[in-house]
């Protein structure tokens, strides 16, 4: 199938050179980019500016009830089922040739929606989201049942054939943040593809370019209608609505952890599959012989990637009370260092928060520590006035059950707290509700392993931070999540396994 775009145009609002396509502010449902049955639009902002950048169609109920029903149609009786699993893998390769072939478009569309600077976008974002898929594509030959010797003591003598095969789960609905729009599509439709499933994706309202123009490119790279599609939309309606629609047999969910126990209500009804990757606040933990040399950029770029928005993000920094103040005032010295600015600016290390309402969220943890007697080493406020800025924050002088230390800020703030003794911090770090990821810094590697072992997390970074892998398991103990994203791990998330018995 063509894509339905060749063409892009300069919509109102758009600027720095990028350039959106006029389809792009519609859905893609059932193969058509339409607008939604409402008619009702929505705006996606610059968050480095506050300005409209588009308008995008308001999907709900109806919309998603159109789309659930084409991706069931394509799951039933489609193309889909009867391409081989070889042809379903160099479609989903061939999605991400033409990815990469559209790198820098991505970039300027994602630094732009989201507010990330242009040059992480470039390196991290689309990159990994074309490993991702490339990855994927190669399991879909790779995804089979086992045989079975059973002996069964109610019929003696009797012979018995048994295996088990992997089917695809059906129709997914995939609800997505807005802190790595692309990346966080791609971790979803990935491995949802290679499985054989067909797909109802709900991308964050903050930041729905990228996908919707990834969409372009899946029917470009030959997906048959109705095998993705793409419903634009808030939360609360769209997102709602995927979630409790009958005819969806798995959510897949990342964002807040709030909103995650909605979907798994939501979801509770008819009792759909359900995998969710949620927030965090992660410990990152300098023992006493660690090389500080590494350690503390390692910290610093732990808590302020992607502006601290990373459900990962290292924003518990526990040091040993010997290096306390060196590594305080090296992260700080680092925070200060960071040149903050809007994402397309060459020189840019730091660009806005991704919405006002991100700010004031942030705004209001930094007020509630410093109530609290938190104070700062470095940042502590908005920086500038206007756009979604916050200063790189250090904090010192926070104690357990102040809400800095204990909740997730998902912003460029980091607590730092000193330590005397590894079983303490060990206790420190795991004592939180969430479990997605931790790290280490040290030479010894029989502490290394210990704590990796002790940690109660979904992923420990030993001499290391946020380093991902399409190959690598992704996802979080306790209220972190259910289930692991990327690796072999999230082919389990969509597929079924039937168990076949056969009397011989
Ligand atoms: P954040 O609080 O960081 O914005 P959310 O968890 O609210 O993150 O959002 C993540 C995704 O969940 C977005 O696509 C959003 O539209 C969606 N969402 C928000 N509220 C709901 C809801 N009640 N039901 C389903 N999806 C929702």
């Amino acid at each position: 199938m063509k894509t339905k775009s060749a063409t892009s145009a300069k919509v109102n609002g758009a600027r720095n050179g990028h350039t959106v396509s006029p389809k792009a502010r519609k859905m893609l449902i059932n193969g058509q980019w339409v607008a939604a049955l409402s008619g009702e639009t929505f705006e996606t902002f610059d968050p480095a500016t506050g300005e409209v950048i588009c308008k995008i169609a308001a999907g709900d109920k109806a919309d998603i009830d159109l789309a659930v029903k084409a991706a069931r149609a394509a799951f039933e009786t489609g193309p889909w089922r009867r391409l081989t699993a070889s042809e379903r893998g160099r479609m989903i390769w061939k999605l991400a040739d033409l990815l990469e072939k559209n790198l820098e478009e991505f970039a300027r569309l994602e630094s732009l929606d989201n507010g990330k600077p242009l040059g992480v976008a470039r390196a991290a974002d689309v990159p990994l989201a074309v490993d991702l898929f490339r990855y994927m594509a190669g399991w879909t030959t790779k995804i089979h049942g086992r045989t079975f010797p059973i002996s069964v003591p109610y019929a003696p003598g009797a012979l018995f054939h048994a295996y088990t095969q992997r089917e695809p789960v059906g129709v997914v609905g995939q609800i997505i943040p807005w802190n790595f729009p692309l990346l966080m599509a791609a971790w979803k439709l990935g491995p949802a593809l290679a499985a054989g499933c067909t797909v109802v994706l709900k991308p964050a309202e903050q930041t729905p370019l990228s996908a919707l123009r990834l969409g372009e490119l899946i029917q470009e790279a030959g997906f048959p209608e109705g095998v993705v599609n793409i419903v634009t939309g808030l939360g609360e309606t769209a997102g709602a609505a995927l979630a409790g629609h009958p005819g969806v047999d798995k959510i897949a969910f990342t964002g807040s952890t709030e909103v995650g126990k909605i979907i798994v209500r939501a979801a509770a009804n008819d009792l759909k599959k359900v995998s969710l990757e949620l927030g965090g606040k992660s410990p990152n933990i300098i023992l006493e012989d660690a090389d500080l040399e590494t350690a503390i950029p390692g910290a610093a770029s732990a808590i302020f990637f992607n502006h601290g928005q990373c459900c990962c993000a290292g924003s518990r920094l526990y040091v040993h009370k010997k290096h306390f103040n060196k590594v305080v005032e090296g992260v700080a010295a680092a925070a200060a260092k960071i040149k903050v600015g809007p994402g397309h600016l060459p020189d840019t290390e730091m660009g806005p928060l991704v919405s006002e309402e991100q700010l004031n969220r942030v705004m209001g943890f930094l007020q509630s520590g410093q109530a609290e007697g938190a104070k700062s080493m470095a940042g502590g406020g908005r920086h500038g006035d206007r756009g979604y800025f916050v200063q790189p924050t250090v904090l010192v002088n926070t104690k357990p059950g102040m809400k800095v230390l204990e909740e997730e800020i998902f912003g460029p703030v980091v607590c730092a707290v000193p330590f005397t003794d590894a079983n303490d911090v060990l206790a420190a770090a795991n004592n939180n509700i969430y479990g997605l990821a931790a790290a280490v810094w040290t030479r010894d590697v029989s502490k290394a392993h210990r704590l990796a072992s002790q940690l109660r997390a979904g992923t420990v970074w030993v001499n290391c931070y946020n380093i991902f892998d399409a190959a690598l398991p992704f996802g979080g103990y306790k209220q972190s999540g259910w289930g692991r994203e990327m690796g072999e791990e999230a082919l389990q998330l969509y597929t079924e396994t039937k168990a076949v018995c056969v009397r011989l």
